[in-house]
């Protein structure tokens, strides 16, 4: 079936009313830059749906892309056709003797937001549905579960008909809910928790705390990967790369084992709000969930917490492993993360971290370092690389 345009609904966006236009906007925006490898379509909006007209691009690649796209509840390749009753007639039948093999039973449901067209859409239904039943054979209407459905909708862009919708991957644009700062490991969960950031509109920047030599260059090599991958629903990414190795000797040389790793946090903590206040980010985010490790129960979050004014996000606080890793793989950052790799954490951890560490005791253990010191230093430090979408993929094979 040669399908022209590609039909876009998006239904969270509608319940936003005022900011509906700037919604639309971004979203509007981010197919376009989405769809940028593809010169010869063009994307149109028009009162609460949105088009990519094909110009004889193929369909299966873009449908593909879009699925990605948050802000977007279902798509459908769709022909454009005339609105009159011989042109969708005849295109509806078109659309469905193109489903191979032929189906069995089929419904057609009409939708008509130009009323200029003056026959109601119970009445096109019915129309188009006997005309299909008189040119093919074998074939019978099912209202409640048929194999196929052909929509119809007539609008005032255009008469849009199809026999497919796919899923959109819900939330909200990207760029639609401010920024912000992720840290990124080359765990699984940090990466899933960037994703489910993204679903809820956000642009992200990510930091990640980078040991050179005791982490190698390959870890870091991973993280970027990783944060490749989430381009593909977000665009692009701003990676600031921390050089953390002067803090985490210091600390090794100095603190007491049983509170490395909460003091370490406490840095990564400091640092980050600093760079989240030179980029704009309003919140950080990071892959903890309640209780899976021992800096992750509420004593040590909120001893981490208490050095920094900044929000920090968790958004997969609620969550078990088992639905993260679900989510990893549906986002396919699975692969990646399970890649053996020394992570700044695990080079230093300690046999018996505390799980319930306190906030003066930490900060007591700190006294013997000059924290401001350290923290501009890594500051200054910081390297920004922008992770651009595009076509690393076959490097990341190739590298492995
Ligand atoms: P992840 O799978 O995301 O690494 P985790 O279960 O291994 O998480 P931790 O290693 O305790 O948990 O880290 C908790 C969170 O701290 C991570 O999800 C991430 O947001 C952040 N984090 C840990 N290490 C780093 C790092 N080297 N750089 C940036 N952020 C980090
Ligand atoms: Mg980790």
């Amino acid at each position: 079936m040669n399908y022209d345009h590609i039909l876009i609904r998006y239904g969270e966006l509608a319940l936003k009313g005022k900011n509906r236009d700037a919604f639309e906007n971004t979203l509007m925006r981010n197919v376009r830059i989405m769809l940028k490898d593809f010169p010869e379509i063009r994307v149109s909006r028009n009162y609460g749906r949105m088009y990519v007209q094909l110009n004889g691009a193929d369909a299966q690649p873009i449908l593909e892309i879009l699925q990605r796209v948050f802000g977007i509840s279902s798509i459908s390749p769709v022909v454009k056709t005339k609105q009159t009753e011989e042109a969708i007639k005849e295109t509806a039948l078109q659309v469905i003797s193109a489903i191979q093999p032929q189906p069995r039973t089929f419904r057609v449901e009409t939708r008509r937001a130009d009323k200029r067209y003056n026959i109601p859409s119970m009445e096109v239904s019915r129309r188009v549905g006997g005309y299909i039943l008189r040119q093919l054979e074998g074939i019978k209407v099912d209202l409640h579960q048929p194999e196929a459905v052909v929509n119809i909708e007539i609008r005032t862009e255009g008469t849009f008909i199809s026999s497919q919708t796919l899923p959109g991957p819900g939330g909200l644009p990207v760029g639609a809910s401010g920024k912000v700062l992720l840290l990124l490991s080359g765990g699984i969960d940090s990466p899933v928790a960037g994703w489910m950031m993204l679903k809820r509109g956000v642009t992200l920047e990510a930091i990640h705390f980078h040991s050179y030599p005791f982490t190698s260059e390959r870890s870091l090599e991973k993280v970027r990967d990783l944060a490749y991958k989430l381009t593909r629903y977000g665009g692009k990414i701003r990676l600031h790369v921390v050089p953390f190795t002067e803090i985490q000797t210091a600390i090794r040389d100095n603190c007491p084992e049983d509170y490395l790793i909460t003091i370490m946090r406490r840095f990564m903590m400091r640092i980050s709000e600093r760079i989240a206040a030179q980029t704009n980010a309003l919140a950080l985010a990071s892959g903890e969930s309640l209780g899976q490790v021992a800096s992750q129960t509420l004593e040590s979050m909120n001893t981490i917490n208490s050095v920094i004014n900044i929000p920090i996000l968790r958004p997969l606080i609620g969550m078990d492993k088992v639905e993260i890793t679900e989510i990893a793989r549906k986002i396919d950052t699975f692969d990646l993360s399970i890649l053996p790799y020394e992570d700044c954490c695990t080079i230093f951890t300690p046999k018996s971290p505390v799980t319930r560490p306190k906030p003066e005791i930490a900060a007591n253990f700190e006294a013997v370092l000059d924290i401001e010191t350290l923290v501009e230093n890594a500051v200054k430090g910081t390297v920004v690389e922008p992770i651009i979408g595009g076509k690393r993929e076959a490097a990341v094979v190739d590298l492995f």
